[in-house]
């Protein structure tokens, strides 16, 4: 079986692993090439062949709201409405340095997640110190929804609060800085159905096809040794996983929700 990775941005394309890709869109400025080429691949299965998982995912992402900050919400909906095997991501909330002005932020965000609610798409969410926000912001997004927390370094027990909202957690390369312990711990607590994997390449620095290979490999070489279950595992388990973040509404599996409380 391939492997899966469930973040990567548009860069991707210069490498061209043969595996399944979750490309996300970095602000409006790449939404229409990102919707081109997906259209292109689906046409020539290069990308999407049946049994593939690849999805494309557009959004704003809080370094980049576009400079027409709500009134890009517009455009988003034209394109999730004509693309409706496309989710929302990579959107979130950013309390750093590069994140533009808060109260733009949550209403850009909050948005979004409409726009999801409506039209039924999986999301993938960026949250840097933002913890908190996310939490009291829950209840206004939908509960039935497939949501990614993508990049996954902070603590095991947001990880356990996470968890009890319905939401899965996406490890990445940047993941394992964290260490062997945490991702023991991590795995340990929570429940294999609720881990993606990711490499979140945005090709600074550029990789050959090889090096992001071997880092995909070391990946999930070190989900093995961390969560006692051998790699072959692992790539079926985020296989099925995966399977949840199907776009569109129709035959969605059950267990993914943000509950309101
Ligand atoms: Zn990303």
């Amino acid at each position: 079986m391939t492997f899966i990775d469930c973040h990567v941005h548009s860069s991707i394309r210069d490498v061209q692993p043969q595996h399944p890709l979750w490309i996300n869109s970095q602000g409006p400025q790449d939404w229409q090439s990102l919707v081109e080429s997906h259209r292109s691949d689906r046409d020539k299965k290069i990308l999407d062949p049946p049994s593939s998982q690849s999805r494309l995912f557009l959004g704003m992402h809080p370094w980049n709201l576009g400079p027409g900050g709500t009134g890009e919400l517009a455009r988003l909906e034209d394109l999730l409405r004509s693309n409706p095997d496309i989710g929302l991501g990579e959107i979130g909330l950013d309390r750093g340095p590069k994140a533009r002005d808060w109260q733009e932020q949550e209403e850009i965000f909050l948005g979004q997640c409409a726009l999801a609610e409506k039209y039924s798409r999986p999301m993938a969410l960026h949250l840097y110190k933002t913890w908190q926000d996310f939490f009291r912001l829950a209840p206004k997004i939908a509960h039935q929804l497939p949501v990614m927390i993508h990049g996954f370094t902070a603590s095991v027990e947001l990880a356990g609060q996470l968890i009890k909202r319905g939401c899965y957690l996406s490890v990445g390369w940047r993941s394992l800085a964290k260490g062997q312990l945490w991702l023991e711990e991590l795995l340990k607590l929570i429940p294999r159905e609720k881990i993606l994997a990711e490499s979140d390449y945005h090709g600074d620095p550029p990789l050959t096809l090889e090096a992001y290979q071997k880092k995909m490999e070391d990946l999930y070489a070190a989900l093995a040794s961390a969560g006692s279950m051998e790699i072959e595992g692992w790539k079926e388990q985020i296989h099925g996983n995966a399977a949840v973040f199907k776009n569109g509404a129709d035959d969605r599996s059950q267990g993914s929700a943000v509950p309101g409380t």
